[in-house]
């Protein structure tokens, strides 16, 4: 098959926009741009063909800019965005959809899949690192929903994965960061969910330690249904620094929410029901500024993380996120899917901002900082990271997770065609 109608080279119209993703710019060869699985195909073996590296793109939101090469050819899922329901609560979502539009045509259903906060992140992205999403305690991961998917494999087959067809490709493709095939589609388990208690209660900034402590205390008694994110933002320009707390009741009663409204001193609170689609937000990176992200799971928030947050907090130009997680994601079996840091009760992420043109050695000084929260976690997770060293690479699978990683990669991608991406490598 022709690739040629799908294609964007350089000089074409369109290219700049094509070579641009929200985080990074490149100088592809070629992006193409297939509309249906035997398009994917070609395309891949027209990349195979021509020599040509591969970056596969959903969402690009990347923070590396995985879905973004130079010198190569990009598939671009985005034309395979439709979202279809398939009987009993399921629903087929095409990879390159957003979860943003995602989320709406769910809506129309009465039905809802926990998925990120971020309208325009990519259901292929997300969905392969796991998706942690505002229902996290309540459904579990994204990939916890997850059914079956429809992948074409380097070889240019186009096959289904599920728990009873090519079950190793099944376990992989949920948590396995994207190395074993390009996805086209995915089916999900979807709930019934049409609103939820959302908002923000904002705190008085005066005892971080103490805001930190008891979080970690409501959240230890917080029921399934209660997923939130606390937030300490430097300040930025005209806006002041300051503690948010990100809630989200789904489902239940609302005296769940007043433990947290007592751990620090109330300054603001928005908290009402809404549509759950109307929840997910479009992000605003901080512009002319370097983040230096880290991010690592936690077993428990004890006093030493807390000491260490709040010590690098104080120290001024950087946020800080604490992601509550447990409940039912932590009731999935650690070897049942590719993520296995099943143990995790929090996530915590946070970035220093530098300037855009930092040294070497503040950059080096940031990550320093940084890994005084990072050591005291059990793994990083992939959707978050901002390096792919092979100490990241190992925080993201214990060792008998990635070693069963190679076993699959070795069927389904000897060749690494796959290697845009936290890469196992085969
Ligand atoms: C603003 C922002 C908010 C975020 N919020 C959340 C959140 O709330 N929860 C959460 O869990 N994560 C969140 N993330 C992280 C996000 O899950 C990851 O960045 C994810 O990789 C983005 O998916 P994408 O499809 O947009 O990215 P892309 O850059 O297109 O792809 C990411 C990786 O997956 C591979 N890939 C993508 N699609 C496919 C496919 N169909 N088949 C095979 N491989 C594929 C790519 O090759 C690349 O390696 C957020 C990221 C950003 C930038």
């Amino acid at each position: 098959m022709s690739i040629e109608h799908i294609a964007i080279h350089p000089g074409d119209a369109g290219y700049d926009e094509a070579r641009t993703t929200i985080t990074s710019v490149a100088e592809p060869a070629v992006v193409l741009r297939p509309t249906t699985p035997a398009e994917v195909a070609a395309s891949i073996g027209h990349a195979r063909a021509e020599g040509l590296p591969v970056a596969v793109r959903s969402g690009g939101h990347n923070a590396l800019g995985f879905g973004n090469i130079d010198g190569g050819a990009v598939i671009d899922l985005s034309g395979l965005d439709r979202v279809e329901l398939i009987g009993e609560g399921r629903v087929r979502i095409g990879a390159g959809a957003q979860w943003g539009p995602a989320a709406s045509a769910l809506a129309e259903h009465g039905l809802a899949i926990t998925a990120g906060d971020t309208v325009s992140v990519g259901v292929g992205g997300l969905t392969q690192a796991g998706g942690i999403g505002w229902m996290v305690r309540k459904h579990g991961l994204t990939i916890d929903s997850l059914v079956a998917a429809e992948v074409v494999t380097a070889a240019g087959d186009v096959v289904r994965a599920s728990p009873t067809e090519n079950a190793d490709l099944f376990w992989a493709l949920r948590g396995g960061a994207g190395n074993f095939g390009v996805v086209t589609a995915f089916e999900f388990q979807a709930q019934p969910v049409a609103t939820v208690h959302f908002g923000t209660i904002a705190f008085a900034l005066d005892d971080v330690a103490q805001l930190l402590k008891g979080w970690a205390a409501a959240m230890a008694g917080a029921p399934d249904e209660l997923t939130t994110t606390l937030v300490l933002m430097p300040g930025f320009g005209d806006f002041p620094p300051g503690a948010m707390l990100f809630v989200c009741l789904a489902g239940g009663d609302t005296t769940a929410l007043e433990p947290l409204r007592s751990i620090g001193t109330v300054v603001a609170d928005d908290v009402s029901e809404r549509p759950y689609a109307e929840i997910l937000e479009e992000a605003h990176p901080p512009e002319g500024v370097l983040p230096v992200i880290g991010n690592t799971l936690v077993e428990t928030v004890d006093e030493p993380l807390i000491d260490a947050m709040a010590t690098a907090y104080a120290a001024g130009g950087r946020v800080v996120f604490l992601r509550s997680l447990g409940g039912a994601f932590g009731r999935v079996d650690p070897a049942e899917t590719a993520f296995a840091h099943r143990r995790a009760e929090a996530l915590v992420v946070s970035a220093g901002f530098l300037p855009a043109d930092a040294p070497e050695d503040q950059i080096a000084d940031a990550r320093a900082v940084w890994r005084t929260i990072g050591d005291q976690g059990i793994g990083s997770y992939a959707g978050f990271l901002g390096s792919d060293t092979e100490d990241d690479i190992a925080a993201i699978w214990p060792t008998e997770t990635l070693e069963r990683l190679r076993q699959v990669k070795r069927t389904w991608d000897p060749d690494n065609v796959f290697r845009r991406n936290f890469n196992v490598a085969p």
